[in-house]
């Protein structure tokens, strides 16, 4: 009987602690450098995304989203968290890059955000040399809504490039970017479909074709990303044992084809959730952005952004971005103001004891 008492005892405990089960299995990693805050101690920063030079990999840098309603737009930063540039275009709230896009005779790179204020995408010719952004945007294009989250799609056999847009009711809309006569780029609706509520974060897989997308307070899904791919899904975790919500960011770690990972802001826990890129996308571990000197933790990340590509110095496995929801000011008692804080993924794998 008293063994009976014990276990429930031990039941009850572990029930009312909040660090037991998974939580306890979750690794502290330090972030090496974060972003300035936003000046007014105020969360505008929402999504980042890793532009790799690859000519000259030190030279790469990150774009990240203010989504303030005075002077938003994109902030870019170099790989030590510097701020060097800004493109003041408005409340910006998710963004991702792509190479190669064929326009006026050219190939660029561009960047292309979701405008959190007007039914439209925001597209960025990408130069490299100059480690600016040029708004290329054909703003006769628009959504049937305001776009909340976004992610593009290349596939690589056909060469065309794709934008989804996520939105606060459900509803998911695919175009195909299109380059106009004028070199600007323009959108041309291919799909529609609805997740069922909630929906922000989602990345794409070019070499699989594959779309992973987050209801935020329900589920991580799986849908194909080409545009015949319907509303067919497939479910690879629901909130609750490891994601905790919102589901916000999604990105991925690519190591080689068909190898890595998916990476998930658990936003209600302040974790980072991984799986295997590999179906059936199996859990693989958790872990947060803990302080250490000058930098400190990361509380209700937003968005997050990965990379494989070796960043000398100070990234030789790659790099992950997260957005931190309070800097490190507000410790003084003073507004803190979003930022971005950057960890290196050797530190990473290494806590996790990663293979890749
Ligand atoms: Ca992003
Ligand atoms: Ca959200
Ligand atoms: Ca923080
Ligand atoms: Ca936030
Ligand atoms: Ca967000």
């Amino acid at each position: 009987m008293q063994k009976i008492y014990l276990t429930l005892a031990l039941l009850l405990l572990s029930a009312c602690n909040p660090f037991s089960s998974t939580t306890e299995n979750v690794k502290d990693v330090h972030a090496s450098f974060q972003t300035p805050p936003s000046k007014d101690g105020k969360d505008h920063m929402d999504d980042p995304a890793i532009y790799i030079n690859k000519k000259n990999p030190e030279k790469s840098f990150i774009l990240g989203t203010d989504k303030s309603h005075h002077g938003g737009g994109i902030h870019l930063y170099d790989l030590e968290g510097h701020e060097i540039g800004f493109a003041r275009d408005g409340r910006m709230n998710n963004v991702d890059v792509r190479y190669n896009f064929p326009l006026k005779g050219k190939r660029i790179d561009i960047a292309v955000a979701s405008h959190r204020d007007k039914k439209r995408m925001a597209v960025y010719e990408i130069d490299a040399e100059t480690q600016s952004l040029k708004n290329i945007t054909d703003p006769s294009f628009t959504f049937s809504f305001k776009p909340y989250g976004c992610c593009l799609y290349h596939n690589p056999q056909t060469d065309k490039f794709y934008f989804f847009a996520t939105s606060t009711s459900g509803l998911v809309e695919q175009v195909e970017l299109i380059a106009t006569d004028e070199g600007l780029v323009s959108g041309k609706r291919v799909r529609a479909f609805n997740v069922g509520s909630k929906s922000e974060g989602c990345v794409c897989d070019d070499e699989n074709g594959t779309l992973y997308l987050g209801e935020e307070d329900v589920a991580l899904w799986k849908y194909d990303a080409e545009p015949s791919g319907g509303d067919v899904r497939v479910r690879i975790d629901n909130v609750g044992e490891h994601l905790k919500a919102d589901i916000e960011g999604i990105t991925l770690y690519k190591a080689e084809l068909n190898k890595g990972y998916i990476i998930v802001s658990s936003q209600g826990n302040s974790t980072y959730v991984i799986y295997s890129l590999t179906p059936p996308h199996n859990y693989v571990g958790t872990f947060r952005i803990v302080g250490k000197g000058d930098i400190e933790g990361t509380e209700e990340t937003d968005g997050i952004a990965a990379t494989s590509f070796a960043l000398p110095p100070h990234y030789p496995k790659g790099l992950f971005v997260a957005h931190d929801n309070r800097s490190s000011k507000a410790k003084a008692g003073k507004p803190g103001g979003s930022d971005f804080k950057l960890v290196s993924w050797e530190s990473i794998k290494k806590v996790l004891d990663l293979v890749e």
